[in-house]
């Protein structure tokens, strides 16, 4: 089956670098995670085709962005994992609109609004997603989000059809989306921004990325924030208050600098990051009668 997909795949699309076995701790910002079975990075113009024919095949295909939220198993991923990243990075501005493909990353997006003069995005310069993700995830920081700007984007849905969705169906709520309740695949975006001047957006990002460097331990491989924040509560706030900074299974451990942060200190295994996490939702659980939902995508066999 695979073979014959293969080669099906490579008459389809012989430009497409077709690779098998590829580590998704190549690819995820925790740098863990086991082989894919098959790893390709389509154009844009090549997905629709892409998926018509897993679906046509029975193969199981999961769409990555940056790898930014996700936590892989180190079995891997059994099937095809389609990058929508580096082969689909077009990106227009005219006027206050900008339009981007879903492989786009944030940072380019935010710099981008700031070369034209524009505000509106500087809370994601550093987010370390690309648009895909985030509109999925709904990501936002700083009192921003996706769903302040974004005022429409193109789709695939389940049958393979392009469809544009518009902001109320998009169903943006805290980190999740329309894309987190159907098996919808995001192509590209429009987002609405409003004039302002450059070097005020600028600074305005400077500023907020040394909050970050400050507050965050972005010197280790992490998914950002582990789990969502509980209503009424702050994760990294209760995790620290049971005692659980620093806490480590194997080579994942709470960072001391934010605790709602797992980071990888070396050679963490997804299963380290995996009991650690459930550990932490144990003990907090018991101290505050507060249960903790991953952010975190957890994907593959545990
Ligand atoms: C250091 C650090 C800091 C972070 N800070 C923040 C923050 O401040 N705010 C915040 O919200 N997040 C933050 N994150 C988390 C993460 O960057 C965001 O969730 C981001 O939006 C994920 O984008 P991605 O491209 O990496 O998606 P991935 O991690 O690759 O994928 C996330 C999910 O989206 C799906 N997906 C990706 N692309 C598509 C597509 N085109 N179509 C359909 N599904 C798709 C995947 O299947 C998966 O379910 C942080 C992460 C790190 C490592």
């Amino acid at each position: 089956m695979s073979r014959d997909f293969n080669l099906r795949l490579k008459e389809l699309l012989p430009d497409l670098i077709i690779s098998e076995q590829e580590l998704m701790s190549k690819h995820t910002t925790f740098r863990i995670g086991g082989p894919a079975d098959l790893y390709i990075a389509p154009k844009a113009n090549q997905i629709a085709d892409v998926v018509n024919l897993c679906r046509q095949f029975g193969m199981p295909f999961f769409i990555i962005g940056n790898g930014s939220n996700l936590l892989v198993s180190d079995k891997g991923i059994r099937g095809v994992v389609i990058e929508i990243g580096k082969n689909c990075r077009e990106l227009h501005v005219e006027g206050q609109t900008m339009k981007a493909q879903a492989g786009v990353p944030l940072a380019t997006l935010a710099a981008e609004a700031c070369k034209h003069g524009l505000t509106g995005l500087e809370f994601a310069s550093g987010i370390p997603g690309c648009l895909g993700g985030a509109l999925v995830m709904n990501a936002g920081a700083y009192g921003g989000e996706m769903k302040q700007v974004v005022t429409e984007a193109v789709c695939l849905d389940e049958e393979g059809k392009e469809k544009i969705l518009l902001p109320d169906e998009l169903e943006f709520g805290y980190r999740s989306s329309i894309f987190t309740k159907k098996k919808y695949i995001a192509l590209s975006a429009t987002m609405k921004l409003s004039e302002g001047k450059s070097a005020e957006i600028r600074d305005r990002m400077n500023e907020l990325n040394t909050q970050r460097r400050a507050k965050q331990p972005l010197e280790f491989p992490s998914a950002g924030s582990t789990f969502k924040r509980p209503e009424g509560y702050f994760a990294g706030k209760l995790i620290m208050d049971a005692g659980l900074a620093g806490y480590c299974v194997g080579g994942a451990c709470v960072s001391e600098k934010h605790c709602g942060f797992v980071i990888n200190k070396g050679g963490a295994t997804a299963t380290d990051v995996k009991r650690l996490m459930e550990d932490v939702d144990r003990i907090v659980k018991e101290k505050f009668g507060v249960g903790l939902e991953p952010e975190v995508k957890l994907i593959g066999e545990f």
